[in-house]
């Protein structure tokens, strides 16, 4: 699964209505869609969990994600996410490259296979 593919799954298990970004910035392919989010402060410009922390923990509320930190063993995760409603979708990183971008990805990658689960039993709306 593709970045950009994970994205799109997990902003549906979210229900953040994103658009496309039209800047060509790579790192940055959606934005909050601005018809949605008109009068909305902090709803604006560009929306991507995977880079953006608050972004990250508001999914996880959202989607009811269980994060839990921290190993005392170096080889352990530091980080383990698992959606409420899939808990079998638990997802573990190390702290590599850094432990912040470690707990985005788990909290996306976590509730994007979570949401991918839903859509091969309940279809897709
Ligand atoms: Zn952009």
């Amino acid at each position: 699964m593709t970045d950009r593919e994970m994205l799109i799954l997990a902003a549906k298990a979210g229900r953040v209505y994103i658009v496309p970004c039209t800047c060509s910035d790579p790192r940055f392919p959606f934005k909050f869609d601005p018809a949605v989010y008109k009068n909305e402060p902090g709803y604006t410009g560009h929306w991507n969990p995977l880079e953006h922390g608050a972004q990250a923990l508001e999914l996880a509320s959202h989607t009811e994600t269980c994060i839990e930190f921290g190993s005392c063993q170096e080889s352990a995760p530091i980080v383990t996410c698992w959606p409420a409603s899939e808990p079998e979708y638990k997802t573990s990183r190390g702290n590599f490259p850094d432990s912040r971008v470690a707990t985005r990805r788990t909290i996306v990658e976590s509730v994007a296979a979570a949401q991918l689960r839903y859509i091969e039993i309940c279809g897709d709306d």
